[in-house]
């Protein structure tokens, strides 16, 4: 699969699995999210570019490296993708943010947006979308394409899982993004849900139901 990267880790397995447990209580399945989305973006960051820089430690001078390039703006797409919003800036806490404001028409299952506030210069910044459920793939694009609107010109897509026809779905209409994931699932059902999955992400980050 070009551009797609699943993320191959024991723990990332392990915390998938307890997360996808219907019985996992609301409290863990959050505290599970954000801890997962600190490995996802260790993934998404590997090659972040790095600039030489002369410091001093308390024994002598060195040179040693810094992150250089372009700064960071994690877009999470409400709600679901806030839960992977704190891990990721407990490893990036100077990042900015930009939220994306789209729900899944349930008839449809396309993206209807209604809210988006995002920092002014998105064409300087790598942008980092992060929604967990990649399923029929066209809120993924809705988001995207409302952050190309809005100037990001180098974007990447971080989900916890994602189905094989919204990953084609989603790399027929934005080739240029690459996307990290946790895992890829078999199936779509009729309502738009990733199987086996995990259910609902919202509702269960929430415990809205
Ligand atoms: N959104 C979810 O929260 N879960 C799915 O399985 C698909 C979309």
């Amino acid at each position: 699969m070009d551009n797609v990267t699943v993320v191959s880790h024991p723990l990332v397995e392990h915390k998938l699995t307890l997360m996808r447990r219907k019985d996992t209580s609301t409290k863990g399945f959050r505290q599970l999210m954000r801890e997962i989305s600190v490995l996802l973006c260790y993934e998404v960051t590997r090659d972040l570019s790095l600039d030489a820089v002369e410091i001093e430690t308390p024994m002598m001078p060195m040179q040693a490296r810094m992150l250089s390039g372009k700064k960071l703006v994690f877009a999470p797409v409400l709600r679901a993708g806030v839960g992977l919003l704190e891990g990721m800036l407990d490893l990036v806490p100077s990042a900015r943010v930009a939220h994306v404001g789209l729900y899944r028409d349930p008839e449809t299952l396309g993206a209807v947006e209604y809210y988006f506030k995002s920092p002014t210069d998105l064409a300087d910044r790598l942008v980092i979308a992060i929604d967990p459920m990649l399923a029929t793939g066209n809120t993924a694009i809705a988001a995207v394409d409302r952050l190309k609107e809005h100037g990001a010109r180098e974007i990447r897509f971080v989900c916890l899982l994602a189905s094989p026809q919204g990953l084609a779905n989603f790399q027929q209409h934005h080739p240029d993004v690459r996307l990290w994931l946790a895992a890829l699932d078999p199936q779509l059902n009729e309502h738009g849900y990733i199987l086996p999955g995990l259910g609902d992400a919202g509702d269960r980050l929430y415990g809205t139901k």
